[in-house]
């Protein structure tokens, strides 16, 4: 089950941009335990939303707008759409179980749901998934991948083998959770996944050092 987004990401941050009035970073977020965000520094505004915003209608975006213009004015309906949408949210966390998760070696989903504890909250909402290998050939090129548009994270499964630690799958999960987290962060008008931010991120899981000793020590 997917939420319904009628909107195309990019459209929907040039629509909050140009309804805000402001300079204006946005970054879409699958982070359920802070829905939105609005820091500020001079001129320039950083907000962080979770892209469930993606389906809310132009009364609600509007209310958005003025709240990220002045956080203390009143919104009622934007508080409606999100206590609507936390509970699809969460059914979607329930559902999610019907991905295929259990590998022959090893099974994303507990790992998933120890580093959701662990790391954020329980806030990640995302599905994840084995990716599909073709003819039984995976390329190895991409682990691990998070689609912001069906806001599901695929893990190749070329990494579903004995010789590969549960600690790397692990790490391999964690990044891309870091994705749906941290969305992608528009900088100069350049796209950058792997912001100084989301590397100090990285570093913080706790298998980090492992998991790049045994990646520089020949890995898959
Ligand atoms: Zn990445």
């Amino acid at each position: 089950m997917t939420l319904p987004f009628p909107r195309d990401a990019a459209a929907f941050v040039e629509e909050i941009r140009e309804a805000v009035g402001m300079e204006l970073s946005l970054v879409l977020t699958d982070n359920a335990v802070t829905m939105i965000s609005v820091r500020r520094a001079g001129k320039k505004v950083s907000v962080r939303m979770h892209h469930m915003f993606l389906a809310a209608c132009p009364a609600v975006m509007s209310e958005v707008a003025d709240f990220i213009r002045e956080t203390r004015v009143k919104t009622p309906l934007m508080r409606d759409f999100i206590k609507k949408h936390e509970g699809l949210v969460k059914k979607q966390q329930q559902r999610r179980v019907s991905c295929a998760t259990a590998g022959r070696c090893h099974d994303l989903l507990p790992v998933f749901d120890a580093i959701n504890q662990e790391y954020f909250s329980g806030g990640i909402s995302a599905g994840i998934t084995w990716g599909r290998s073709c003819g039984g050939r995976v390329r190895k090129r991409t682990l691990g991948s998070y689609s912001c548009r069906t806001n599901t994270i695929r893990i190749n499964p070329f990494l579903d083998r004995k010789r590969i630690p549960g600690y790397y799958v692990a790490y391999v999960v964690y990044h891309e959770m870091l994705h749906a987290d941290m969305g992608v962060e528009e900088r100069n008008g350049r796209r950058s996944a792997h912001s100084r931010e989301f590397r100090r991120r990285e570093r913080l899981f706790r298998h980090y050092e492992k998991a790049m000793a045994w990646e520089k020590a020949g890995g898959c």
